[in-house]
């Protein structure tokens, strides 16, 4: 688009009907100065034909394609109900700054700091620690208007841990658009921007969490109603199986380990138990040399009999000294 606008002064018409198209070409406009006239066609008769100015919108455009990139295009999934219109609406009134997300350079934390208060922003929520108070906020203002209800999940933001990978995909995309006309873009792996590679589909996939089921234990699972559906409640069943199996092996050897011990211990104890020590009525302490008698008494490991109060140190003989 950029080259046939140079070369050609009776404009460039463009026809797509996608809305991070129409980003695009507004974004690039501005940055090589292309003067030509520039018409945006949908490819369904009837629809609206947008004549591309740039001046009308100059303050902004330059920020413009981060703004699909965090919000919802092609390789980035959108958030239900925050539309392309509401994310440009919430970025321009609030003047955010997404630059670390269209610079390759940036740190990812930065990314992710101005990319949670942009997103949280959309969903009207002014805490901006993590996504995932975003997400509790978000729900108790949603379940306090409804009293009957609880809000559903998939209308709340998404928890860090899953925001996180959605960000990297932004940046990414973000980047990419940045740098599309340039002779010499940075060379990224979308291997290390929330992708990893399906070798059975041959294709790259976006990097999911588990599913929450796996995280639910059993106490979730007594309170599903009874007229829950195996099927629907199916790769939870799996989870908790598998990991009760786990459990069990585990304690198996565990048992088995303990009563080797045992055994061994009580080897032990009838090891020390086979002596005897016979008291007579000549046998003496051998500390204060007085009869033993009915008293308490103590024996050393080598024999050394003395009374219970004439043993000062149990570990040191008195008469090896
Ligand atoms: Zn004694």
């Amino acid at each position: 688009m950029v080259h046939v606008s140079n070369e050609s002064s009776h404009g460039v018409t463009i026809i797509a009907d996608d809305t991070d198209v129409f980003v695009l070409v507004l974004y690039h406009f501005q940055k090589h100065g292309i003067k030509v006239p520039v018409t945006i066609k949908s490819p369904v008769q009837g629809r609206t034909v947008i004549n591309i100015t740039v001046e009308a919108h100059s303050d902004f455009v330059s920020d413009l394609p981060v703004v699909p990139a965090i919000s919802g295009c092609n390789t980035v999934p959108c958030y239900q109900g925050i539309g392309k219109s509401k994310a440009i609406k919430t970025f321009n009134s609030k003047k955010y700054l997404l630059n670390s997300v269209r610079d390759i350079t940036a740190d990812m934390d930065d990314v992710v700091k101005e990319s949670t208060k942009f997103i949280a922003s959309c969903y009207s929520v002014e805490d901006t620690s993590t996504m995932s108070n975003t997400r509790m906020k978000a729900w108790s203002k949603k379940a306090g208007k409804s009293m009957v209800s609880a809000p559903k999940l998939d209308t709340l933001p998404q928890t860090t841990e899953l925001f996180q990978e959605n960000v990297k995909r932004a940046h990414f995309q973000a980047c990419v658009w940045k740098h599309a006309v340039d002779p010499d873009p940075p060379v990224l792996d979308s291997l290390d921007y929330g992708w990893y590679r399906d070798e059975t589909q041959k294709s790259l996939m976006q990097v999911l969490l588990p599913k929450p089921e796996s995280y639910m234990d059993r106490q979730s699972l007594e309170l599903l109603p009874t007229t829950t559906l195996v099927k629907d409640i199916l790769t939870y069943l799996q989870n908790i199986m598998e990991q009760r199996a786990t459990t069990r092996r585990r304690c198996q050897v565990l048992k088995s380990m303990l009563y080797a011990e045992n055994l061994q211990v009580h080897e032990q104890r009838m090891f020390y138990e086979k002596e005897k020590v016979i008291i007579t009525e000549e046998r003496c302490c051998r500390v204060c040399k007085k009869r033993i008698g009915n008293s308490a008494f103590a024996r050393y490991p080598n024999g050394v009999i003395v009374h219970y109060y004439c043993c000062r140190d149990p570990k040191e003989c008195p008469v090896d000294k």
